[in-house]
């Protein structure tokens, strides 16, 4: 089944919700529109000229990309500008461009996560909390003969996902009455009698950003024309969200090791190191990780006793308030964030398995890192 770009960027979004983005930052739909069939949709960590080259060549119809690429506001819409002339090819082409940036830094399983995973960094929590979602309650009654097919249903759609546990339900049975008017269409029973139905009630959580797709499910496995349901805001403790992210070392490691590993695991020619003038630790253990370009956060580092905290484009007179506050920092550039895009296309991958779309997925492979080391 050939998708529509809305339908993609609806599944996208239900993991990546554009509300998590930290405020005033562009994210979302930037060139073109969804509402138009995507067969080939590419991934890529900038737009720069020679990526919109890269997705025409590709015949790309949508490009993901983690950085907005209208982030600064624009006069004029002229060709002479390399920008503006970038925007006129994507418009020209008809290449549509998304953007999801601080909510894939804020989001769980998101790319500050994927980077403690690559440097064996196993994650206690965030550096600094930015969301607080609430948790919802849905009770659904169906016949007992459809209760199964509902339970699927919602925990298909996220309903039911607490911890390490997902399908979680809770279903009691009892009895449904109605009396369908002359015009009803019922389900089951007949036109002004009334009718009692065996039914069961199904209680599932989940967060308030699912509700839509949640009800939508529940909707579309329920028989009856007008079906029966509840739905409560809860006061449970909310899921809460955070920017970057702190956690361990399985064991302490001499930070020229760790420094070692970074370069070998994000294949750098070269990082750059700040360490304290007094106080410089040698074994590191505690790390706290802002990906892309964290300086500002760098007290949130001090305030989770981080030994070393791993952030890009740390700017000269950051790097001495970080030495003075005696925290050791390492700055291996912002291009790193490029992992994003194969760990990207893994999951689009498996949302077009799970719902049969007919879709390729590109990761683009032009190199967008401005830097070089000589
Ligand atoms: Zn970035």
């Amino acid at each position: 089944m050939t998708i529509n770009g809305q339908e993609f960027i609806r599944r996208f979004e239900a993991y990546c919700p554009q509300w998590l983005a930290e405020e005033g930052d562009p994210v979302g739909l930037h060139i073109g529109t969804l509402d138009k069939p995507v067969n080939n949709i590419m991934m890529t960590l900038d737009v720069r000229p020679e990526v919109v080259q890269e997705a025409i060549d590709k015949k790309v119809d949508l490009i993901v990309a983690k950085h907005p690429p209208i982030f600064r506001p624009i006069k004029r819409l002229t060709a002479d500008d390399p920008q503006n002339a970038m925007y006129l090819e994507l418009v020209k082409h008809n290449i549509a461009v998304y953007a999801a940036h601080t909510n894939m830094d804020i989001i769980w399983d998101g790319l500050n996560d994927w980077f403690c995973e690559m440097l064996g960094v196993a994650v206690d929590g965030y550096m600094t909390q930015t969301h607080v979602e609430g948790l919802k309650k849905l009770v659904v009654y169906v016949p007992e003969a459809d209760a199964e097919r509902m339970r699927q249903a919602l925990g298909e759609a996220g309903a039911g996902e607490q911890g390490n546990y997902h399908h979680t339900s809770f279903s009691s049975n009892g009895q449904g009455r109605f009396t369908p008017n002359g015009k009803a269409k019922p389900a089951i029973g007949k036109l002004e009698q009334a009718t009692i139905v065996s039914e069961t009630r199904i209680e599932v959580l989940f967060p308030e950003r699912r509700q839509e797709q949640v009800l939508q499910a529940m909707f579309a496995a329920h028989p009856y024309e007008e079906p029966a349901f509840d739905l409560f805001s809860l006061d449970n403790s909310p899921i809460t969200y955070g920017i970057g992210r702190v956690g361990n070392l399985s064991e302490p490691m001499a930070i020229e090791d760790f420094c070692q590993l970074v370069k070998a695991v994000f294949e750098l020619d070269g990082l750059r190191l700040v360490q304290p003038a007094v106080g410089a630790k040698n074994m590191v253990q505690r790390i706290a990780i802002c990906g892309g370009s964290g300086g500002n956060f760098y007290q949130d580092a001090l305030k989770n006793q981080a030994d070393v905290y791993l952030t890009g484009d740390v700017y000269y007179h950051t790097a001495h308030d970080m030495q003075a506050h005696g925290l050791t920092v390492i700055d291996p550039g912002h291009n790193i964030e490029r992992v994003c895009i194969p760990r990207f296309v893994e999951k689009m991958e498996a949302w077009k398995e799970e719902l049969g779309w007919e879709v390729t997925f590109i990761p683009s492979v032009t190199n967008t890192n401005p830097f070089q080391y000589r």
